[in-house]
This record gives C-alpha cells, structure tokens and sequence, in this order.
C-alpha cells in the first residue's frame, strides 16, 4: 500500500466528495467497520435509509456521503454486495466467506429482500463461447414467513 496513497483517501474522508479513483485504497475506517458489522448483523439486505437508521440506534451517526462512500468501498473490495430489486432500490449486504456470488429472496408481500445461503451453484446459466463470468447473482421471490409480513 503506498503510503501517499492511503493519506490522500484519509483526507478525502472528512472532505469534499471524492470519485472513484480513491475507493480502491484505504484501510477499513471506523464509519466502513460499523457499516460492516451493520450488514454481517442481519440476514436482510438493508436499504442506505436502514443502515442510517440501524447506526443511529448503534449512537454512530455518518453523514450520507461517508455512508455512501462506505458502502462503495466494501462494494468494491468484495466485502458487500450491492442489489437492487424490483422496486430499484439499492440494498447491501455482507459478502458470505468472501464470496463474491449472492443469493437472495425478495418477499412481494412485505418488500424484505433476505440474504440466502448459497448453495454450490451449479452453472445457473449457458455462457456463450468466449465469455467469463465473475460472479453470479440470484433473485428468488416470493412470500416470506415473518410473522410480521404484511403487504407494503
Ligand atoms: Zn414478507
């Protein structure tokens, strides 16, 4: 890790939004381990608005760039995975034993979007000739069995 490199992300932290170039550094900082440990504590993708929330109660509060900029970052290093489902909302989620594969269950009646534990996926699709996949993506859904369910 260069040095300059990481001090330069470090400041970038607390100020102005900084694009892409910087995310592919750094270290895990206090606002991306309590993101982290936000997602590994639940077996739902959370929404920014919930992450937000769920810090707040944690008595951590980021504002929505550091947040964002978080979650990107473990996006990007394969320790969150990012998915919208239908209502195209962002949601984000621990990556399983840095896997970079995710399985999901959308529930249509409340909106809850679950992790699932990946089962060994068999190729799920035929690839044409030629191309490479990195990684697979699936969307189940169907009605949930939280108590708790109701239409949204
Ligand atoms: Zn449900």
């Amino acid at each position: 890790m260069d040095f300059q490199t990481d001090r330069v992300t470090e400041t970038s932290e607390v100020g102005e939004i900084v694009e892409a170039p910087t995310l592919s550094g750094g270290r895990l900082t206090p606002a991306r381990q309590t993101v982290l440990q936000i997602l590994k504590g639940t077996n739902l993708a959370l929404t920014h608005h919930e992450i937000e929330h769920q810090a707040r109660e944690k008595g951590v509060q980021f504002d929505r760039v550091t947040l964002y900029r978080a979650l990107e970052w473990l996006v990007t290093k394969d320790l969150a995975h990012k998915v919208a489902a239908e209502d195209r909302v962002w949601r984000f989620s621990a990556a399983r034993d840095g896997s970079r594969d995710q399985a999901y269950f959308h529930c249509t009646n409340c909106g809850a979007v679950y992790c699932l534990e990946v089962a060994p996926l068999q190729q799920p699709a035929v690839v044409p000739e030629g191309f490479k996949a990195h990684r697979t993506e699936i969307m189940l859904r169907g009605e949930c069995a939280q108590p708790t369910c109701t239409r949204a």
